[in-house]
């Protein structure tokens, strides 16, 4: 990956814990790491291929000034995710805030935090199979969620794959499910990405009542990059996502090459395991 660096940037603010921070105020710098391919702009030399360091820096200026933080670590990431959420083609960021005027008794020459974030890749499943006397059929409970994931700042919907109908799995008493896949990138870490789908999950009216029971909207993560996770909250890849061919069918259709980062298998390789 290409990188650009901004080094020192001279910013007054009122990031502190103390009074006196936050009334006076006082200098930092600032340095922003950026991660970017940059290979169209080093062939075209255009600078519309390119992140333009003086926006940027512009833009930093702002956030980094607007709104006021106790913590420089806090000041740090706000100024991070903002900046990735601006600059859609960043991969990668690195902020770190000098506080060189910091309230420490002794001596000192600097204190520095940095942080680091980027855009991530995930495959998030949905399925509805019931509907809503205000929002609709599970079809428009599917759009709605589609759209509310949209809308996130710090989400950005890259595929959508198309809609099938599937009988219900493990209780069968119930309605036929309509299934999908959304391709996501998102600066959210997966803990966050599941508590931003739980929340668009319960404006979709969504009980959690009988487990693989009828529901408005679910939302589940189906990969984070090849990330493995297996925690109590947790477990990615989804833990039952080889077993379901309306998964995997319609992961298929948006990314056939994509792979499972434990069984390192394709979506049709899974499939056609499924039908033996
Ligand atoms: P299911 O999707 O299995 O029918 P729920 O949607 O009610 O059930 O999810 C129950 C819990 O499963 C969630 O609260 C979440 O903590 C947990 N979970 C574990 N792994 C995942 C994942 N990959 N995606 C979504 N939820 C998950
Ligand atoms: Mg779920």
């Amino acid at each position: 990956m290409d990188k650009i660096k901004i080094f020192g940037l001279k910013l007054y603010s009122y990031h502190g814990c103390f009074d006196f921070e936050k009334e006076k105020g006082q200098e930092f710098l600032v340095d922003i790491t950026i991660e970017k391919d940059l290979d169209k702009a080093e062939s075209s030399d255009d600078l519309n291929n390119t992140v333009n360091y003086g926006e940027v820096s512009n833009l930093a200026a702002k956030i980094f000034k607007e709104e006021h933080f106790n913590l420089i670590e806090a000041a740090a990431e706000n100024l991070a995710n903002k900046l990735l959420i601006s600059f859609a083609s960043i991969k990668n960021i690195e902020v770190t805030v000098h506080k060189p005027n910091a309230p420490i008794e002794i001596p000192f020459e600097d204190v520095t935090v940095s942080v680091s974030r980027g855009w991530h890749e995930a495959y998030i499943a949905v399925g509805s199979n019931l509907s809503d006397a205000e929002i609709g059929t599970p079809e428009d409970l599917i759009e709605n969620g589609k759209k509310m994931l949209a809308e996130i700042p710090g989400i950005v919907l890259e595929k959508a794959s198309s809609l099938i109908v599937t009988k219900p799995y493990g209780v069968t008493d119930q309605p036929d499910f309509i299934n999908g896949m959304f391709l996501i990138k998102t600066i959210f870490n997966p803990y966050e990405l599941l508590d931003e789908l739980h929340e668009i999950e319960a404006a979709n009216k969504r009980e959690r009542t009988l487990r693989w029971g009828p529901r408005t909207l679910d939302l589940d993560i189906i990969y984070y990059d090849d990330c493995i996770i297996d925690s109590a909250e947790l477990t990615i890849p989804h833990i039952d996502m080889c077993n379901r061919d309306f998964v995997l069918k319609p992961l298929n259709e948006i990314n056939p090459y994509k792979r499972h980062p434990i069984n390192l298998m394709r979506p049709g390789e899974m499939l056609d395991r499924l039908k033996q």
